[in-house]
Parts: structure tokens; C-alpha cells; sequence
């Protein structure tokens, strides 16, 4: 492995300098392959198991590694919290992956370090499993996301309301700079520091910005902006509830981070809320965009003072852009949901027709992957067509109307709809089904099987176990929690 380390010669205002807690009894419970063939890891790494365990639980240190902390702040639900920072994780370093992309290669689940507060600096294995699985499922939708590399069972225990077995796992991400990294500075009055993260944050990921130019907080802003609508859009283009929308969690390369609570929605309801500890429903469903645009609005006030005019001017500056959001959002929303609908030739004109459908799946509580996989088989399949046209009324003879007069063909709508509406999802019941069977049985057996079908979202596979099939009690029931 060949590390480098440009984040840690941010400085020591960045971070803290602390090694990783060696770990009992490390054993390798899953890997990823695919992953560690993309970050070119060394062939004398991938045929030892006991040294991918050693490296990957944290008790030994790959050559090249600085293992750092970062330091970060947060709104947690709207409040804000000045000091939060790995409390549990350890960053290595930077490879280049396959496409020459750096990546942060990060334990989680590694030991205390000066940011844990009254944590433990542990994690448990249902959660490490949980992040490798959600994020290996979003990343096979085609949704921007951060991924894991492994899992290694610590055979230590860490102690959640009870005793549960302890695991490492190791995230690969295209940084870990968020909204709460330009707070950290912001709130500090770190002026410096401050200017030092916008230039490395857009050298990083938006190198097609001028960084001297003079408008690169705006510049800078706009393209953050444009990267979490994709997100947001891509995120309800699959029913993902990412469930802890806080500025510490939204990263600003624009991936899906910090899998705790996340779930997949079943029934269309914009309300639907998994998250124990939501209890006003701030991260909803449907209320994910206007959570993002709140985000963009603290990174904004971070950018301020980097501006060089008076406050009322330098937010005169920023306000235009951020008022920008909700018709962006909106246009690209519905150009998704149009191209779910084989809609190869969307217009804005499309929008109360593709509302009327989200009207009667909320009204009528239809499962949305479903009733879009249905659509998409009814065009070939005389079954799917009846079911479709059972559920959906006039509106579906409505949409084969509104096709048909398209200029392109069925065939060209329904490769459209192919692309855009999985058959499979990690459905809820199934994740903490396959989680369970997991700690019961000390491997991750049933984890693998699981991901061999997420691993292919738009084309079915033959497999045993039927992954699709709704929860009994319709998820009611189902709370997730801010992994631990
Ligand atoms: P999260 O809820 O995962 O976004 O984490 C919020 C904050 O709590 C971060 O600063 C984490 O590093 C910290 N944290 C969460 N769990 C632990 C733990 N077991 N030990 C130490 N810090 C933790
Ligand atoms: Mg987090
Ligand atoms: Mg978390």
C-alpha cells in the first residue's frame, strides 16, 4: 500500500496524532474484493488473511500510515455542537485508486482517541456490518456513496444496554471533510485554517474550480451545492433514508457517510421516519432536500469571512446562489422521476402527471421499488400491465398514452426504466435478519449471500432466499438506531 498523507500536513489544528488500540483476537469476517483490487492492494496483503485482520483491526500499522483523528464540529438536529471529531475512528491515509482518485482509507471502531468524549471508541458488530453492507448496496445502485473494505471481528466485547462482540471496519471514502469540518474553523475564528481547508477541499474534489479566482467561495459553493442535489436525487431515485442528516454526516465530496440509522422506505410516504431519536421527523423521507439546502446554508456562513467585503455584502453575495436550490433540486427531482417513468423525452410540462402517481402510491400505501419495477415489466409483460393498471387506475392508462406519444420508442422507455428502477433493495427486514444471523453465527456468511444479490440491483439473479418480499406488519414496527 502506498499512503500518502495530504490531510495531515493540513497542520495540527486539523487533527490529533493517535494511534489505534490494538484489539484481542482479530479475525477477518468479510472483504471486499472488488474494492481492494480498485485500491491496487499488494497480492502478498490479499492471500493473508491473519495480515489483512492485523492491518484492518488497527494492531498493525501498514507502512506509510499517519494515523490521525480529525477534528470536526456538528448541528445535531439543529443544535449545534462545537467539538465533536473521531471519537472512534483513525484515518491512515490517501491511496490512489484505479481511476487515480484519492481515497481515505479510515478505521472506525479502532480505540479512543483525544475526541471521544465518554465514548469507548468501539464498535459493534452489527453496525460495522451494517455500514458494509447499506454502502456496498448504494454503491451497486449507482448512488455516490462511501464503501468498506472489510470487517474484523475483534473478539472483544463492547458494551451497548448489553454485551455485544466488537468490530473494526475499514471505510474507504473520498474524504472526510464535511459541513462540520468548515464549522470546526468557522466557530473558532480561524481564518486561516479556514482558507487552508476551501483550498486543499477544492484542489481535492473540485480541481476544475480556479483557486485563485475571485469568486472561489461562490464557485466553491455552487458546485458543493450541485453535488448534494445529485445525492439527494439519487438517494430518493432508490427510497434511501439516510436518517441522521447532521453537518458532521454530510460530507462534502458529495457521498453517502455514516450509515447508523439509514433504511430503505417501502410503502410511499414522504413522512416515513425509521430513526428512533427523530421524533419530529427533521430527517423524513421527503424532507431530505430542504435538510441538505440547510446544510448548504451553515457552509455558506463558514465561507463568510473568507470573503473579502463587509459581512451584509459578503451575504449579499452568497444569498442569490443559495436561493437557487429549491428550483435546481426541484428540476433534477423530477427528471429522475421522470426517467423511472421511461419518460425519454421529459419536460417540466410532465410534473402533475408524475404527481398524480405519488399521490395515489401514498394514498393507496404501494410499495414505490416495487410499483416502478412493476411499471417497467408492464411493458413486455401482459401480468405486470394488469397488476399495474389494478393499482394504478387511469393514471396507468394515462402514462402508456403519454409513452406512446413519445417520439422515441417503448423499447427506448423501458431500457430507461430498466436503468433507473432496481428489483432489488436492502429491505429493511432483511438487513437486520441477515445482521442477526451474523453475531448468532460469529461469521458473515449470511452477509455474503445478501450481498450477492444486492450486487446486482437492476438484473434479477436466481437466488434461494426471496430478498424482495415485504415486512409482515408493513415495517410499522421498525426503528433503526444511531449505529454504536
Ligand atoms: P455519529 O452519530 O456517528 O455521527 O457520531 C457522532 C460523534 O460521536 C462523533 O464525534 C463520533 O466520533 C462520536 N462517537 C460515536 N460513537 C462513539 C464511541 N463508541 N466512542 C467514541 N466516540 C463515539
Ligand atoms: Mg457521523
Ligand atoms: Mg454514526
Amino acid at each position: 500500500m502506498k499512503f500518502t498523507n495530504t490531510y495531515a500536513q493540513l497542520g495540527d489544528a486539523f487533527f490529533k496524532r493517535v494511534l489505534p488500540l490494538p484489539v484481542a483476537q482479530p479475525k477477518l469476517l468479510i472483504w471486499n474484493d472488488k474494492l481492494a483490487e480498485s485500491l491496487g492492494l499488494g497480492a502478498a496483503l490479499l492471500s493473508d488473511s491473519d495480515l489483512k485482520a492485523h492491518i484492518f483491526s488497527g494492531n498493525q500499522l501498514p507502512e506509510g500510515a499517519e494515523s490521525i483523528a480529525l477534528a470536526y464540529s456538528g448541528h445535531q438536529f439543529g443544535q449545534l455542537n462545537p467539538q465533536l471529531g473521531d471519537g472512534r475512528a483513525h484515518l491512515l491515509g490517501e491511496l490512489m485508486d484505479s481511476s487515480n482518485h484519492r481515497v481515505d482509507i479510515q478505521l472506525k471502531g479502532s480505540g479512543p482517541t483525544p475526541f471521544s468524549r465518554q465514548g469507548d471508541g468501539r464498535c459493534a458488530l452489527g453496525p460495522a456490518l451494517r455500514e458494509f453492507i447499506m454502502s456496498e448496496a448504494m454503491y451497486y445502485l449507482g448512488v455516490p456513496t462511501s464503501r468498506c473494505l472489510s470487517v474484523v471481528a475483534t473478539g472483544e466485547t463492547v458494551y451497548r444496554e448489553r454485551g455485544r462482540p466488537g468490530a473494526v471496519v475499514t471505510r474507504v471514502a473520498a474524504s472526510h471533510i464535511r459541513v462540520g469540518t468548515f464549522q470546526y474553523f468557522a466557530i473558532r475564528k480561524d481564518t486561516e485554517s479556514l482558507r487552508a481547508l476551501l483550498a486543499y477541499t477544492v484542489e481535492r474534489h473540485f480541481p476544475e474550480i480556479s483557486s485563485d479566482g475571485e469568486d472561489l467561495e461562490l464557485d466553491f459553493l455552487d458546485a458543493v451545492m450541485e453535488k448534494q442535489i445529485t445525492l439527494i436525487v439519487e438517494w430518493m431515485r432508490v427510497g434511501f433514508i439516510h436518517g441522521v442528516m447532521n453537518t458532521d454526516n454530510s460530507a462534502i465530496s458529495g457521498e453517502t457517510i455514516d450509515f447508523g440509522p439509514c433504511a430503505m422506505m417501502g410503502a410511499y410516504d414522504p413522512g416515513t421516519v425509521y430513526s428512533s431519536i427523530d421524533t419530529q421527523g427533521r430527517y423524513a423521507f421527503g424532507n431530505q432536500p430542504n435538510i441538505a439546502l440547510w446544510n448548504i446554508t451553515r457552509l455558506a456562513e463558514c465561507l463568510l469571512p473568507l470573503i473579502n467585503s463587509e459581512q451584509d455584502a459578503a451575504i449579499a453575495s452568497l444569498e442569490p446562489l443559495l436561493k437557487t436550490f429549491t428550483d435546481r433540486f426541484q428540476n433534477s427531482y423530477f427528471k429522475m422521476l421522470g426517467s423511472k417513468l421511461g419518460m425519454t423525452d421529459f419536460a417540466l410540462s410532465d410534473q402533475d402527471f408524475i404527481l398524480e402517481l405519488m399521490e395515489v402510491m401514498q394514498a393507496k400505501k404501494l410499495d414505490y421499488t416495487q410499483t416502478f419495477s412493476m411499471l417497467t415489466q408492464s411493458l413486455d409483460d401482459d401480468v405486470a400491465a394488469e397488476k399495474s393498471q389494478k393499482n394504478l387506475g387511469d393514471w396507468y392508462i394515462a402514462w402508456r398514452g403519454r409513452l406512446e406519444q413519445s417520439a422515441d420508442t417503448i423499447e427506448c422507455s423501458r431500457l430507461l426504466m430498466k436503468e433507473k428502477n432496481p428489483l432489488v433493495i436492502p429491505r429493511n427486514h432483511h438487513v437486520e435478519a441477515v445482521l442477526k444471523a451474523c453475531e448468532d453465527s460469529g461469521t458473515a456468511v449470511a452477509a455474503d449471500d445478501f450481498l450477492s444479490v444486492l450486487r446486482s440491483p437492476y438484473f434479477e439473479i436466481p437466488t434461494t432466499v426471496n430478498y424482495q418480499d415485504f415486512p409482515v406488519d408493513g415495517d410499522k414496527g421498525y426503528h433503526t438506531f444511531c449505529g454504536t
